[in-house]
């Protein structure tokens, strides 16, 4: 080839690439929610729809479907997702070395901001003639798969009912879309659940059984609610779910959005700002999610906060 030829392809080729759209390499961030009927699952979902939407050409976010807090939680320790949702009592339990991380205090957890409250229910059919919790003797109860948050709040319960799981009732440890669809097949008799309300696990069900929903209301509940930081003594109201038209008394935690300290500070910036800045989109995507509250979601967390989300809230005068 003659110069003036290579310098004219050459300049050519440059000119070309400088015209090419950059092809940027996007982040990937994943994001754990739990069973596909409840609401974290929508927590994982919505969030990463909302972040795609706004910056999806900075991020490529995933939310899926888990075994829930402790699942969680554990994927976090590995640094396996960059967030993931956990409930209040499993998120102290984890940052102070109790419960299932006795004795090993999770030091990279780090706190990003509340969701919704959730509160503990035991669920069952009209037809088991279970009225309160101790006529379950006997009886097929879901008490939550291993690595679900409602594992822990169901043993908690038999416990100060003196209900010994291993001996007074048949105990299952089925995922939560399982055991809804379990109470329906009358394959169980009730389900225990932390979930946010309404939620489709418990919505589904209502449709085509009659469902009857058992009040937790035993005094030591109530000390321990007034005891423990993590817990609110509450009230799921009359009406929201079909059939059940009387106030139901409980306990509830508060779901948690969770990363760990080696996730950048811009990502966790990034996705807090877009979800303040953009927080009517995300009340409007699922009906547990229309309480939430800017200062509200600054509570009810154990684990520091990740430096990412602390300077968004100094930003905003909120810390
Ligand atoms: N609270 C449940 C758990 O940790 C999950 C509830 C939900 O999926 O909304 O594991």
């Amino acid at each position: 080839m003659k110069l003036g030829k290579v310098v004219m392809v050459v300049v050519l080729a440059l000119g070309l690439s400088a015209f090419a759209p950059q092809a940027m390499a996007k982040t990937d961030v994943l994001f754990g929610g739990a069973s596909i009927v409840g609401v974290y699952y929508q927590v994982a979902l919505q969030i990463s729809n909302l972040m795609n939407k706004n910056m999806g050409d900075k991020y490529n976010y995933i939310g899926r479907p888990t075994g829930g807090s402790v699942f969680n939680i554990n994927a976090i320790i590995r640094e396996t997702f960059d967030f993931g949702v956990a409930q209040s009592d499993r998120n102290f339990q984890a940052f102070k070395g109790l419960a299932d991380w006795q004795g090993k205090p999770v030091t990279n957890m780090r706190s990003v901001f509340s969701m919704h409250p959730e509160t503990v229910m035991l669920v069952t059919r009209k037809d088991t003639g279970i009225k309160k919790v101790a006529d379950i003797k006997g009886k097929h109860i879901n008490i939550g798969n291993p690595g679900s948050g409602q594992r822990f709040n169901a043993e908690e319960v038999l416990k100060i009912y003196g209900i010994d799981k291993d001996k007074d009732i048949t105990a299952e440890g089925l995922q939560q879309h399982e055991a809804s669809r379990a109470l329906v097949d009358r394959k169980i008799d009730a389900f225990f659940y932390t979930v946010g309300n309404p939620s489709a696990a418990i919505e589904e069900p209502a449709q085509s059984v009659d469902m009857v929903m058992i009040p937790l209301d035993h005094p030591d509940i109530k000390k321990l609610a007034e005891e423990k930081p993590y817990y609110v003594y509450t009230k799921i109201p009359a009406g929201t779910y079909k059939g059940v038209d009387y106030d139901v008394p409980t306990y509830a935690v508060t779901a948690t959005v969770i990363s760990h300290e080696k996730v950048p500070d811009e990502v966790v910036y990034d996705m807090v700002k877009t979800v303040f800045e953009r927080l009517d989109d995300l009340k409007k995507s699922h009906a547990a999610f229309r309480i939430l509250e800017p200062k509200q979601m600054l509570q009810g967390l154990s684990a520091p906060f990740h430096p990412g989300a602390i300077k968004y809230y100094k930003e905003k005068g909120w810390m």
